[in-house]
This record gives C-alpha cells, structure tokens and sequence, in this order.
C-alpha cells in the first residue's frame, strides 16, 4: 500500500510560481530558470522510479519523499519501501547519456557526448541516508529492522559505465524497471520480523515537508513579484475582471476561477496569509467585497482576530 505520494516539492513550485512574475531582465532570471529546470528534471525522474515501485505497492508499504529529522539533522529519502522483512531506501537519480562510476576513487562522471560533470558519488550519498535513516528506527526503537538501498536511474536510455569494482555497482545501482525483482530477490532470503504497515506509519508520523527560502537564494524580493492574475491560456499576467470573468488582454481568453491560482501563488510566494486589502492589490481588483468572495471560494479559513485569511493546513487549494 502507497501511505505517502509524491507531490510537487515545495521549491519547485516555488520557482514555478514566481519565474512568471519576474521582469525578464531580473538579475538571477537565467539561474531561476535553469533551477526549475533541474528540479523538474529530478522530480520527473523520481516519479518514474514510483512507476516500478507501485507495483509491488499491493505486497509492501510504500511511502514517497520522506523527510526526517534525526538526532538535530534532517534528511530526504526519495522513496522507503517496507516489506515485513526488511526496508529498502531508493535514491532516483535521473542523469544523462553517460554515466561512469569509479569505485576506487568514489566519484560520479556524467557525460552526454560533450561535455563532462562530475556530481556527488550516489552510493556515498545512499550509504550516509542508510545511516541515518538507522539511526531513525533506533530511535523509534525499531534497531533491528535491515535496511538495504538502491540508486536506481530513471532514465532507460542512461549507459552505466564503471571504472574498479563492477559487483560494487552491480546490487546497488540499476534502472528503475530493475528494482521489484531486485528488492524480491533479496526479500525472499529473509525471514519475517515486523508489521510493515506499522513501520511505515512511524514513518509518516515523523514525516516533514522539505522546504527553504528558494527566493532569497536568487535575491527574489517581494517587491519584484509582479501581481496579477496569470492567463491559463497565454501565461499573460494581469488578467483583467469583468462582470463574473477574467478576461485576458493579451489573447483574450475568459476564465471564471483564474484566480484561484493568483491567490494560491500569494500565499507559496509571499506569506502564508493574505488580507482583504492585499487580495485587492494582487489580484488588481478594487471591490472589497469581490475579494471576501473569491478569498471564501479559494476556500480559505478567516482569523478574525487578524483581519486576515490562511490555509487549513491540510489543504491545498491548487
Ligand atoms: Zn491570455
């Protein structure tokens, strides 16, 4: 069973959000972009990797981007999967072309025909999450549930190379549609220990929400965050309210509910609440009671005691 599935990371969404409302010519405007990219890239890669994995989902407990804090130190599981022998960590990696492993030196080479990058060495990286992801389970007193781990490559069409020890990377990193039998091979030499539901709620109990302040890394200041409401259609932002509407002035779509995602952008971008006054002025509108009713509809919570409007926790309204 699937207890926990991947949703768009937080810093993604971010970047997502905010690239629109930025001035072409904003100073980080290009590394903004390539950030996105990137992100959207791993995060499409990892969503690959649920593919396979889902298909053990109906033997195992599954959960997907965990996030866990441990003894002060937080860490990111891309996906934990629990049978009632054992866990197994998966660490998605979505390179290029051409990757060559060194097992002697420990270093990671991407390649795709041009150029050359050298990144993080995966098994180094999945080692140190084993670690601390046992440090975890003895905490929760679960010591002595095994944990194995695998860096599987989203990509089909990405060429392993290894330079040193092949059996090093032979059971550890392989292509996504590899994983079930790999993880059943390996299972099936071990004895029953624990309930994996039961594990696995542990786990989610302590789970998080990875976040951190993406826009100041670029120097992204509330002030440069263009207000508007964004044309589903053109992308134009500033759409503008006609009786019932939103009409967009660039390439003239309607939209009834446009702004729903205006005011969800607001609260991922600017603050975790938006007043009545601030709904106007992101939203270019100048009726009072327009803003009450769309910030209803957006199915926010009123704090009365601060004139202002936020999210149930547990809901999202995009
Ligand atoms: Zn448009």
């Amino acid at each position: 069973m699937n207890i926990r599935t991947r949703q768009v990371p937080l810093p993604l969404q971010k970047l997502q959000a905010v690239i629109p409302r930025l001035q072409p010519g904003f100073q980080n405007y290009a590394a903004l972009c390539y950030e996105e990219r990137n992100r959207l890239r791993g995060f499409e890669g990892e969503k690959e990797i649920d593919y396979y994995l889902n298909l053990l989902a109906n033997r195992c407990t599954i959960l997907q981007d965990v996030y866990l804090k441990v003894n002060g130190k937080s860490f990111q599981l891309d996906s934990v999967l629990a049978t009632r022998r054992a866990c197994y960590l998966i660490e998605s990696k979505n390179y290029s072309k051409r990757v060559l492993l060194d097992t002697v030196l420990k270093q990671c080479i991407l390649s795709n025909g041009k150029v050359e990058t050298g990144v993080n060495y995966p098994i180094t990286q999945a080692e140190n999450h084993k670690i601390q992801f046992e440090n975890f389970l003895a905490k929760h007193n679960l010591p002595d549930v095994p944990v194995y781990f695998f860096v599987a490559l989203s990509d089909p069409g990405t060429i392993i190379e290894v330079k040193g020890d092949d059996q090093e990377i032979v059971n550890k990193v392989t292509h996504g549609e590899q994983l079930p039998k790999m993880i059943l091979d390996i299972d099936s030499k071990l004895e029953d220990r624990f309930q994996d539901y039961k594990l696995g709620k542990t786990i989610l109990r302590e789970c998080g929400e990875f976040d951190f302040d993406i826009l100041n890394k670029y120097g992204v200041k509330t002030t440069d965050i263009m207000p508007g409401v964004q044309c589903p259609k053109c992308g134009h932002i500033g759409m503008a309210r006609t009786y019932a509407y939103w009409e967009c002035q660039s390439c003239k779509c309607r939209s009834k509910n446009a702004h729903v995602k205006a005011v969800s952008d607001y609260l991922l971008l600017i603050n975790p609440y938006i007043t009545n006054k601030e709904c106007r002025r992101f939203l270019r509108i100048t009726s009072k009671s327009l803003a009450t009713r769309i910030l209803k509809e957006c199915n926010l919570i009123y704090q009365k005691q601060h004139k202002r409007w936020y999210q149930h926790p547990s809901h999202t309204i995009t």
